[in-house]
Order: C-alpha cells, then structure tokens, then sequence
C-alpha cells in the first residue's frame, strides 16, 4: 500500500501502529543530530521525526519545501503537544522514507498567510491551491453543490445537460464565439445561459430541471466577475411565481442548513421592486441595517436655501447614536460622496443634540423649529446625525444609496457571520435604452409581463417619439412577473414565469424592436416550439460561485473558484487569450485585421 493513512488522521489512539505516509514537506526543522518534517497533504500535517541514523541518511539525500516523500514508522506520543492541529498529540518516529519527486524552491510560501502576491499566486495557481485557506473555500464549494443537487434531487428535478456551442441567448451581455472550420464563416455562441434549452425541456415536458452549470459572458468586466462563471440553474413546469419562491427558499435553506449549520425559520422578506427602490434605493437592498432613507422635499423646500430649493429629488438618512461623530469624520464623508463613483457636491448635515439642541450645516437657512421638522419628518432621535444629500433624482438616490452602505459598513452593521435574506418582486418588464433608442428587456425576452399589464403591451405601439418621454409610456409602467433572491446586499439568484404563448413572445420580440424576419432567424426554435404545446412554465438561477463566497464570508468570488481569471478576464497561468497558429487561422478561414 502507497500510504496507510493521510496526513490529518493519526491521533492518540494510534500510539505503537506501525504506519506509511505520503505527502509535501512542509517545513524541515534540523535540531543537531535530529530533525523534524511537517508533511502535508490534503487532509493536515503530520510531523516526523528522523532519529541520528536516519539524520545522516537525510544528509545524503536532503529534502526540502514540497518534496514528495514517502514515509514509514511508528506512531508515538509528543511530549511537546501542539493545540492548534488535530494530529498535534503525536509524531511519527520515522524508519524509511523514500523521495517521490523533488521540488524546486515554491515561489512564495504555501501557508495560510502566504507571501505571495495576487498575480503571483495565480500564476502558480497549482501552488496556491495546496492553500489551507484555498483548499477550505472549494471544501465549501463542493459542500453548496452537494447540498443543492441532494435538495433537488430530493424534490424530483433531473439534471439535464445542455450545450455549449449554440446560437446567441440574449441575457444583456455580449456572446463569446466559436468558429466553425466545417461552416467557414460562421460561428457558434457560448451560452450566457441555459435559458432557451431549459424552456425547450419544459416543452418536451420535463417538469423540473436543473442543471449546475457554466455561463458565458463577454462583458467590461467590473471588478470581481468572471467571463466564465457557474450557475445553478432551475425551471420548473404547471408553477406560478410563489411555486417557485417557495421551493428556492426551501432549496435556500437547506443549503444553509447543510453547509453552515444555521436553520433559517422565518419565511424570507418579500418587497417589491418599487419599495427596494423607495425605501433603499437599491434593488438588491442590505438589510441587516435599517437607516432607511427618507423623501424629504416637501420639508426641505422654500427655506430660501438654493441647493434645496433646486433639487429634484431630497434624500436622508439618519445614523443613529452618532454623537461621537467628529467633524473631522463628517468632512471625510463629504470628501468621499465627491468622488468621481458617487459624483455628489455636498453633504449636509443635522447633529441632533440633547433636548432638541440641532447643530447643522445649513443653520444660516433653516432655524431650530425647521431643523426640528426635518428630524421629525426623518424620525431621528436625540443623538442621531441626519446626512442629506440633493440634486438631480437619480444621481441622488444612487448617491445616497452608496452612502447607506458606507454608514452601515463604517458602523459595523454589515456583519459577515449574520445572513438576511429576501425576495424582491414585480420588477419593470421593460427598460428603455436611451442609446440604441428602444425598449430593453430588463431581465430577458423571456420573461412572462404581469397578467394584468399584458393587454397594456398588446395593445399599445412599442414606438416613442421623444426619448426624455419615455416615463409617460404606457410600457414603462409594465411589471413583470420576475423576482431576485438577495443575500446581504447582493444579488443572488433571479428569475421570472416565462411567456409561453407563440404570440405574446413574438409581441415581446417586436416590442424590442426585433422585425419579424430577425425573430424567426434568431428564435424560430423556440417560437415553433410553442405551437407543439408548451406548458406555462417559469424558474431562475443562482449565481453559484458567488453564493459560496458570501457563505465563506469573502466578498470575493475568484478564491472559490479553482482556476479562475484575473479582473481583465485574462487567465496569468495559461495566458490565455493568446494568438492561434497561422495554420489555425487558415482552416477556420479567418484573417486577423493587423495580424
Ligand atoms: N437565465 C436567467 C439568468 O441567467 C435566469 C432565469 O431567468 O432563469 O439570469
């Protein structure tokens, strides 16, 4: 046998077992005529001890940092023991041991608190996998896919693959593609998404599927996603939008359950998007934390201050029990909602003090009884600070929004180890890109309007003369039936019921300013399959790479993923993208302009 046990599973039990271990030298501690080796493997350390004659055997034959080695002995007690590992009770008091392989010198130490730098960790990706904290993240990763197949699994979805070189499937991003050398000329998307495949299946009557899955998608990459990233993906057929919420938060909280430990009772939060919108600004709202933020132009207005009087839109938020709030701390938030990303003027502010004593910024304007007014129109207490911010509405409520974050991050509110979760609902059908100058499906064109807005997108012309008047459209009031999970702030999965009416989905195409010709040659699939009995059908996808980073308590998703990309969607260990061989090229008939 190669080894009799791993490296993390010897204890005091063992003491006087005659055994063989395999693994990476860790470290290699030399005491005279003694020497001591941690050799690590998956599963933990254990630590040798090679006695004089086996000392000068290793003098002949040195070893160092991540030599693969064989090891044979004897399990013995330590008598210094070392609390912080499991097999800290005991040692192997060594009589053979055989290298493996060699290894040169590792380009930074492969310990929890490396010395290797981010690029240089993924460019030795192999290295900084045998990470503890690394190897930890994909032991939960592998835990949340588990957990999500035995759930489904459990509740008769089948996994269903599908396939990667398709045609477009619009999901807001640009397709990668694949040129064909059969078909000169022409090439294959990747999937952004499953989602025609999954709607086809409902079809051909599969009820529940899902699939955990990869998704491809060519975008600016913003900071922490992947071009490449993994979903579990769902749909379910016969369902309506509750089916669906239900059997997610259930799916939800047996991950929870199985991953963390942590039983979540209560039914998730459910808020429309108009309310996220109102009360957080954000559609994807935190809320481990209140500070809420709060319309106050009608208070505001007619005090004779400009900034005020001007602003379309006055927004605040109360912090509370901030009396030790320094000046000095105030003027450092107002440095920050300068910011290029946040793009505000200036911060106002209302100190509430004790007995009704405000102290503001804008005292020049607004005397103690309109100071009192704001507060109480906020509901602010005796030593609550209001921030306040005005201007144009949408740049303000963002704004704020961001501020709301910063308060509650700054305050410790945003706390990792507690997981608040939601729904959010009824989101716009529509939105209208003022740049191409025409209606967008803000989630896809897939998704199924609210069956009470449907006869207001039939009957009504998709068509705007004025592009500032598109808030007057009839189609800008449309909701769909859609809906997101949100897990402390992010978005987490989202989905929606799906139109299954040839009509209503050709209707939906032209509304998006599809003609009928670019419909049948883009989606004559899936059209033609809703004359063959397609069942009303909806469901959603979970950003899964995500979901294990908020689970690990990491805002980052690239550490769960085992080879993932840098924030440029270059890989630094393959460097990839990379050019093709001429002989590549000719095949596939392609001439690279400036090549
Ligand atoms: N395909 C959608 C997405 O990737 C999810 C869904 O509607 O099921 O966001």
């Amino acid at each position: 046998m190669f080894r009799t046990h791993t490296c993390g599973e010897l204890r005091l039990a063992d003491i006087g077992s005659k055994v063989t271990l395999a693994g990476w030298v860790q470290t290699v501690r030399k005491f005279g005529s003694i020497t001591f080796v941690d050799l690590r493997d998956r599963y933990g350390i254990s630590q040798l001890l090679f006695g004089e004659e086996l000392n000068r055997e290793l003098d002949r034959n040195p070893i160092g940092r991540e030599f693969v080695v064989q090891v044979s002995g004897i399990v013995a007690e330590r008598t210094n023991k070392n609390k912080q590992i499991e097999t800290g009770d005991i040692e192997i008091i060594v009589e053979a041991f055989k290298i493996l392989n060699g290894s040169s010198t590792p380009p930074f130490t492969i310990t929890d608190d490396t010395d290797g730098g981010d690029d240089l960790r993924m460019k030795f990706r192999y290295l900084d996998l045998r990470r503890n904290a690394v190897k930890k993240n994909l032991e939960l990763r592998y835990a949340v896919n588990r957990a999500a197949r035995n759930f489904l699994h459990q509740q008769g979805f089948m996994d269903i693959e599908t396939p990667f070189l398709i045609k477009s499937t619009p999901e807001g991003a640009r397709d990668f593609v694949v040129p064909s050398r059969m078909n000169q000329g022409e090439f294959y998307a990747l999937p952004q998404s499953p989602q025609t495949f999954k709607q086809l299946l409902m079809v051909s009557g599969y009820d529940r599927y899902y699939q955990i899955v990869k998704c491809f998608r060519d975008e600016d990459l913003r900071a922490d996603r992947q071009p490449e990233f993994t979903q579990i993906d769902c749909e379910m057929s016969f369902v309506e939008q509750d089916d669906i919420l239900n059997m997610f938060e259930g799916m939800i909280k047996y991950i929870f359950n199985e991953v963390k430990g942590i039983k979540i009772k209560e039914k998730f939060e459910r808020m429309t998007w108009e309310y996220a919108m109102y009360h957080y600004g954000n559609d994807k709202p935190d809320i481990r934390f209140g500070m809420t933020l709060q319309h106050i132009e009608e208070t505001c207005r007619g005090r004779g201050f400009k900034v005020f009087d001007e602003a379309e839109k006055i927004l605040a938020i109360v912090v509370p029990d901030a009396g030790e709030y320094t000046r000095k701390q105030i003027d450092e938030l107002t440095e920050w909602i300068r910011r290029p990303q946040v793009g505000m003027t200036g911060l106002v502010y209302i100190r509430c003090g004790n007995g009704g004593a405000y102290k503001s910024s804008i005292d020049k304007f607004f005397d103690v009884e309109s100071l009192r007014r704001i507060a109480t129109a906020c509901q602010a207490a005796d030593g609550d600070i209001i921030l306040i911010l005005a201007g144009k509405q949408e740049r303000t409520i963002k704004a704020m929004s961001e501020l709301r974050l910063e308060m509650g991050e700054r305050l410790g509110l945003r706390k990792k180890n507690e997981f608040r979760l939601l729904w959010v609902t009824d989101f716009p059908l529509f939105e209208y890109s003022e740049e191409d100058n025409r209606w967008v499906a803000r989630h896809h064109p897939f998704t199924a309007p609210k069956p009470e807005d449907i006869a207001t997108m039939v009957e009504n012309d998709p068509e705007i003369k004025d592009a500032s008047q598109y808030l007057m459209h009839p189609y800008a009031g449309i909701k769909a039936n859609a809906y997101d999970m949100v897990l402390n702030g992010n978005e987490i999965g989202g989905g929606s019921i799906r139109i299954y009416q040839r009509d209503l989905q050709e209707k939906m195409f032209a509304a998006l300013g599809m003609t009928r010709e670019e419909s049948l040659q883009k989606f004559g699939f899936l059209l033609g399959a809703f004359d063959y009995g397609a069942p009303p059908h909806g469901g959603i996808a979970f950003g899964f790479d995500r979901l294990c980073a908020i689970l690990g308590g990491s805002e980052g998703i690239r550490d769960f993923i085992a080879f993932p990309k840098n924030n440029a969607g270059w890989d630094v260990m393959l460097e990839a993208p990379s050019a093709i061989d001429q002989s590549q090229l000719n095949e596939l008939g392609i001439v690279v302009k400036g090549y």
